[in-house]
């Protein structure tokens, strides 16, 4: 199963877009973007600049693991959900369930073109 970790995406009327970064600069992003942070993290969403930070060693099913809890964060914030989106045990979860069903999907029922 092959899954794309994208550069850019769309979210309502915002262009989000996926940025990789060493792990000192993303380290400097999280205590700039949330001064609590004590751990140093692998990922992170800005939701005033919609950009997912990816620290750039992640490779594979983390990578791929990674942006989806990312992008749970901004589809949650970016509906208005900023209490779910703080809840991290609740996006752990869902993305963790979200990339099971996306890697597990078999079969193809019909192919569907969608517009950008
Ligand atoms: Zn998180």
């Amino acid at each position: 199963m092959k899954l794309v970790v994208p550069t850019s995406f769309k979210v309502l009327s915002h262009k989000g877009k996926v940025v990789r970064l060493c792990r000192e600069d993303l380290d400097k992003k999280a205590k700039d973007l949330c001064p609590r942070t004590k751990d140093s993290t692998v990922g992170l969403y800005d939701h005033q600049t919609h950009t997912i930070y990816l620290v750039d060693t992640l490779k594979g099913t983390e990578l791929i693991q990674c942006y989806l809890h990312e992008l749970i964060h901004c589809i949650l914030y970016s509906t208005g959900q900023d209490g779910l989106s703080e809840d991290e045990d609740f996006v752990d979860l869902f993305s963790e369930v979200l990339l099971q069903i996306l890697s597990s999907q078999k079969g193809k029922l019909e192919n569907v073109q969608i517009n950008d």
